[in-house]
């Protein structure tokens, strides 16, 4: 079957590639569609390592081709979405509802693909970047039929992480004043999920003036393209403020921005290494810095949720999808993406 595949140089779609069977407690896939996030470049240009040679892919949507014994929450022919989140079920961290801090769901990547002898990782537990993958039962989240697969393919990073950063982490409360740097995938998100808490001042940041349109119609009351402005809008400055670019003087300026009681809430991916500074003075008067994975999610609850959501107009997934390309095409896909002239590139298989 057909896959992309990074081997540590370069990165490839490839013919050869085979998934083993579901086990007990796995579900087989045939994916339909998935998402060109940023986190799989950075595999590439390795601000995230990873060990290699990787199916890469992590936010997908397609028909359960098979499940694995003890698997009764899906069948073959259920359309699901596809979460990054391999949390056992049973620890004491998803029996509080965080499976998001499950240690089982972190740093340890299968092997379930092959290319001849070779065994191939599964990159965030999930390959979305694949014909068929195998994820654990907890990652196979059951979607109403009536959504295109190409739209839901990004419920599973996209909008888990950037809605649920703001109503699971940030918990951001009506008439709330939100700042988002950065209108790329995330930072979208994060905006529709502002409307949907009720924020009042909404201001979005971003350098480049052709994201204005796009901001506004996923909830910005404000756009800004420099976040120099931000005080002629918010004068005491923002309750909350979402870092989606992942650059350190940028979550420098999103605690400089921060009214009392306000949060910063980190969302972008800086080098593994990199260092920010503050000062400490400006986290006086109660202010706060987060740091956020995967949006705070509980995969089977908020994907539901937000498929709800979607169905009935208040949730946007078919404006993030801006292009579709077949799979073939990933060089195309992954060009445009670095370019910025899409909001989401989504893959077809
Ligand atoms: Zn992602
Ligand atoms: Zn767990």
């Amino acid at each position: 079957m057909r896959g992309v595949v990074f081997d540590g140089r370069r990165v490839r779609v490839v013919d050869d590639l085979a998934v083993r069977d579901p086990g007990p407690g796995e579900v087989l896939v045939a994916v339909a569609a998935a998402g060109l996030c940023h986190s799989d470049l950075s595999v590439v240009d390795g601000t995230i390592p990873f060990p290699v040679p990787v199916v890469l892919g992590h936010e997908g949507a397609g028909v359960v081709a098979a499940v694995g014994a003890g698997v009764t929450h899906v069948a073959p022919g259920d359309h699901v979405a596809l979460s990054t989140l391999a949390n056992c079920g049973t620890c004491a961290e998803c029996d509080r509802g965080r499976p998001t801090m499950c240690r089982q769901a972190i740093g340890r990547p299968g092997r379930p693909f092959t290319r001849g002898a070779e065994p191939v990782y599964q990159f965030a537990a999930n390959s979305a970047f694949a014909e068929r993958t195998v994820v654990k039962a907890v990652q196979a989240v059951r979607i109403p039929e009536d959504i295109p697969l190409t739209s839901a393919a990004l419920i599973g990073c996209g909008v888990l992480t950037g809605v649920g950063a703001v109503l699971n982490r940030a918990r951001v409360d009506r008439g709330d004043s939100v700042v988002v740097i950065g209108a790329g995938g995330i930072g979208l998100n994060v905006l529709q999920g502002a409307r949907l808490a009720g924020a009042l001042a909404v201001v979005a940041v971003d350098a480049d003036p052709a994201k204005e349109a796009l901001a506004r119609q996923f909830g910005a009351t404000d756009f800004l393209t420099s976040a120099e402005g931000v005080r002629g809008i918010l004068p005491t400055g923002a309750d909350h403020v979402f870092e989606c670019v992942g650059r350190v003087d940028l979550i420098r300026r999103a605690i400089d921005l921060l009214d009392r009681h306000g949060q910063a809430v980190l969302l972008g991916v800086p080098p593994a290494t990199a260092e920010a500074s503050f000062l400490v003075s400006s986290l006086f008067l109660d202010k706060a810095i987060l740091g956020c994975r995967y949006g705070s999610a509980r995969p089977q609850r908020d994907v539901a949720l937000y498929a709800g959501l979607y169905r009935r107009g208040r949730l946007m997934l078919d404006e993030l999808v801006s292009a579709v390309y077949p799979v073939e095409d990933f060089e195309k896909a992954r060009t445009d993406a670095e370019a910025g002239r899409v909001a989401r590139a989504v893959l077809t298989f």
